[in-house]
């Protein structure tokens, strides 16, 4: 009997963790997940916490830890307009539209948040012809459920769909209201009238050329704990306590916009909606991680996300990373490439928008050489630095202007209307083009650096000035 206890007390144990109301993770007092075997359970438990109707939970005690308290008891009523046309980022049928990293969903401000467990009223007069209407009630899906421990609550979104008339919605963690359109986006849809949204706390919201620092110190009146500040090609959630910080956030959103200009103008992309940019006290991966909205840490980089003095002295690699993700296609990404061709972009912002030079703005990249003779060892060493430093080599040579015009290629002539379906059929098509923009034969370089090279490519390229790198092999070497 008494071997019974420790088991009895073990089950008790469980049970307690796995109550989604008693799961309260802080970055002091972290919530470590059980054995593996006990996971499914826990997260079917808080998923179906989650999942629970409007009107039948109040606030979940972690809610005060993140996203955060709502402390004021004043509600608004607002009329929300929405774009009916605004639907993805970008033109998904266009050659160069990013299809590695994120989807192409755009989501609409509306500067109210959902208080935890509130139930906020929306009425939908109508929807426009051929749409549908989302709204979310926190400002990113970022789930921790994978990961063995949580020094917040894993999963804080939730989403409704709307429909005509009056929808009662809430999120036991509270959060931003967002709006998404969904539809055919050739289709054009008159607008059908704002939403009406009750119940709602107003949360300070700038929009760069609407706005003055006037109108944003009026704004920053607002109880909302998070604030949005919004350009035209990036969006920044932080904690209202933070934008509080900013007398004009005019500036520093230009500057936001510039760096999406920039990396945007590498892949010849035309952007229909923003980027967004959300900072949480933990993120599903890494130090930071694309998506809509790439995700990164409050500390340090909500800071650094509203310091426009360090974005111009020193840039954000990781920032600048990111977005790259955000731009990558599978037509010039290959195997292995994932973490190589994402940074093009970052080495450009760090030129551009820095001013550093060209090849440099991460400490791994400062001996191009070395790089190059790991690269091109036995073994080949194909770390992210190592594989983009032949591309570092080449610009030095050509500039960027043929790897621009080369990604700016696909627009008008993706990989599939060239006829390349399969990867082999890609990289051929990619160092034909390279090719052919810098007047270079680069056909033994790339063929060095795993390059599927047909015989027709290397006959095209033949006519132009052999050209390699430092410890690129010779081709009687291979
Ligand atoms: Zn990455």
């Amino acid at each position: 009997m008494r071997a019974l206890l420790p088991l009895l007390l073990a089950a008790l144990a469980l049970a307690q963790s796995s109550d989604p109301e008693a799961i309260v993770p802080t970055p002091k007092t972290p919530f470590a997940q059980p054995e593996a075997t006990a996971r499914p359970l826990l997260a079917r438990a808080i998923r179906e916490h989650m999942a629970k109707a409007p009107g039948t939970f109040g606030a979940h005690p972690a809610a005060a830890g993140f996203p955060g308290a709502v402390t004021s008891t004043e509600r608004v009523t607002r009329e929300i307009a929405y774009d009916p046309n605004r639907i993805h980022r970008w033109d998904v049928a266009a050659g160069n539209a990013p299809n590695l990293a994120t989807g192409p969903e755009s989501w609409q401000d509306t500067g109210l948040h959902a208080a935890p467990g509130e139930v906020v009223v929306i009425d939908v007069p109508a929807l426009p012809a051929g749409r549908q209407l989302k709204v979310h009630l926190g400002c990113h899906r970022d789930n921790l459920l994978r990961l063995d421990k949580w020094t917040r609550y894993p999963l804080i979104h939730r989403s409704f769909d709307l429909k005509v008339g009056r929808n009662e919605v809430a999120n036991a963690f509270g959060g931003l209201i967002l709006v998404q359109v969904l539809g055919d986006p050739k289709a054009k849809a008159p607008a059908a009238g704002p939403l009406r949204v009750s119940n709602a706390v107003a949360a300070p919201i700038y929009r760069l050329g609407e706005d003055t620092p006037e109108s944003w110190a009026r704004a920053l009146a607002a109880p909302g704990p998070w604030a949005t500040l919004a350009g035209k090609r990036a969006v920044l959630h932080v904690q209202t306590a933070a934008a509080r910080k900013l007398a004009d956030p005019r500036e520093l959103l230009e500057h936001w916009d510039r760096i999406l200009e920039v990396q945007d103008d590498l892949v010849g992309l035309e952007r229909l909606a923003p980027e967004r940019v959300v900072p949480d006290i933990q993120i599903s991966a890494g130090w930071m991680h694309s998506g809509y909205p790439f995700m990164c840490h409050l500390r340090p980089s909500q800071a650094h996300m509203l310091d426009l003095a360090r974005l111009r002295r020193e840039g954000d690699w990781g920032f600048f990373h990111e977005l790259g993700h955000n731009h990558q296609r599978r037509d010039w990404t290959f195997d292995g490439q994932v973490e190589v061709t994402v940074n093009w972009f970052s080495l450009i912002c760090m030129e551009q928008l820095v001013g550093k030079p060209l090849g440099q703005g991460h400490p791994s990249m400062r001996d191009l050489d070395g790089l190059l003779r790991a690269r091109f060892g036995t073994p080949a060493n194909l770390g992210p630095f190592e594989q983009l430093a032949p591309f570092v080599a080449l610009a030095r040579q050509h500039g960027w202007e043929p790897l621009r015009r080369t990604l700016r290629s696909y627009k008008d002539a993706p990989s599939e209307a060239a006829g390349a379906k399969d990867p082999a059929a890609r990289q051929d098509l990619f160092v034909r083009r390279y090719g052919a923009f810098a007047q270079a034969d680069v056909a033994d370089l790339f063929a060095a650096m795993g390059y599927a090279v047909t015989a027709a490519t290397r006959a095209e390229l033949s006519k132009f000035p052999r050209v390699t790198v430092p410890h690129a092999p010779e081709p009687a070497a291979r």
